[in-house]
């Protein structure tokens, strides 16, 4: 798209690529030409595009009603939420619809709950958070990024906010006081590039949150519900928050539902008329979520993405010191540094878009690799020999 005719505000750069249908794992552009999806848009199409079960949840309701306010109670609202809670151990759920909402919710929480419940002074609650996040796009959110390009000319921001480096439990022992509302992290950092923690440093982060009395917040917006082989990522590090706050893969990829997950000692702070959205919970979300849990129930997906890792790890390992400098991988999902001597991680998705796979590059010269988690192993094999023929040049 020529950027000088476009009507479209320019605040993407999307790979030269104009889809038009899509299903399964494959979308298939305006000429007719079929790609394999190897971004699933950020882990929102967890499931693969047009999965059977999710547009049968979401015609069937679309027909019978799709919005009426939180001002009324509506049948699915409670269903939805005793089946998300259970999926995850929690005991209650407030609903939101995107991330970056479902982000500002848990820090509303935390704060309110670091006043009413631990006895914080009235405005000076800190929330620790960590370098590389990514929270979303709000100017609260982006007022606590360390990106540059994130936050310039975007503020005044929001103060309460105290970064520390992400993986360095030493350094977050020694950020917390008694003002400490909570520690907001990602369990493991999706759009930095699939980064990883030391061994042990979430369980670390855990039992300092809990000696301290300060709330631990996994943000698992991507990294949550069957991604990293597990329901939520914090299982995989054998972790449990206080709060999870879930998004993306939620809405099964046909409309944004995002929520808050926790405990009710927590999200009971929250009374009638303090927080709140209007498309929140309305029953086209609460269908299309309720079908979501039901196929994370049995645990096959997340057993699934588990075994397609290994196979993915299999097929990029030998790449490390021969196009790549270094590979992060959990569950279905991985970030790929490339050697900078095979161009930019830009020049390789144009490469692998020529060769018929989509990806996406983060932070000059890193590569997200999140195909569908329904993937045939067949088709993943294809796309990871065309991903290993690109890197190795
Ligand atoms: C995508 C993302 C968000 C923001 O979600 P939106 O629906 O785009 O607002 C928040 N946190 C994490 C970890 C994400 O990956």
């Amino acid at each position: 798209m020529d950027t000088t005719t476009s009507r479209l505000a320019h605040n993407y750069h999307p790979l030269p690529v104009v889809i038009d249908s899509a299903a399964g794992a494959w979308v298939t552009d305006v000429d007719g030409r079929r790609l394999l999806d190897m971004l699933s848009a950020y882990s929102a199409m967890n499931f693969g595009h047009g999965h059977p079960a999710l547009v049968a949840a979401a015609q069937a309701q679309l027909a019978r009603m799709t919005l009426v306010s939180r001002a009324f109670e509506h049948s699915l609202l409670e269903r939805f939420a005793a089946a998300l809670g259970d999926l995850v151990g929690k005991e209650m759920v407030i609903p939101m619809n995107t991330g970056a909402e479902a982000v500002e919710t848990a820090i509303k929480v935390a704060r309110k709950w670091a006043y009413e419940v631990k006895g914080v002074e009235q405005d000076a609650a800190e929330i620790i958070v960590m370098s590389g996040n990514f929270h979303g796009r709000t100017t609260t959110i982006v007022g606590f990024s360390d990106d540059p390009e994130t936050r310039r000319d975007f503020g005044p921001f929001t103060p309460g906010f105290v970064l520390v480096p992400y993986g360095d439990a030493a350094a977050l022992e020694a950020a917390i006081t008694p003002r400490t509302a909570a520690v907001l992290l990602e369990p493991v950092q999706g759009e930095a590039g699939v980064v990883l923690t030391p061994e042990g440093y979430l369980r670390r982060v855990r039992e300092l949150c809990t000696v301290h009395d300060v709330l631990m917040v996994a943000d698992e917006v991507q990294s949550g519900l069957g991604r990293t082989g597990t329901t939520v990522a914090c299982e995989a590090y054998d972790v449990v928050p206080d709060l999870y706050v879930l998004g993306k893969a939620l809405g099964g990829g046909i409309v944004p539902v995002s929520a808050v997950v926790g405990d009710r000692r927590v999200l009971e702070v929250l009374r009638p008329g303090q927080h709140g959205s209007t498309f929140g919970g309305n029953p086209l979300a609460c269908a299309v979520g309720l079908a979501v849990v039901d196929l994370l129930r049995s645990g096959e997906v997340q057993a699934r993405a588990a075994r397609l890792g290994e196979r993915l790890r299999a097929a990029l390992t030998p790449l490390v010191g021969n196009g790549l400098v270094e590979l992060r991988a959990l569950g279905l999902w991985a970030g790929l540094d490339v050697d900078p001597a095979r161009g930019t991680g830009r020049e390789v998705c144009e490469q692998l878009l020529r060769r018929g796979v989509l990806a996406k590059d983060t932070h000059g010269s890193t590569i997200r690799l999140s195909p569908p988690l329904t993937i045939s192993e067949d088709d993943l094999e294809w796309g990871l020999a065309r991903v290993a023929a690109v890197v190795a040049g």
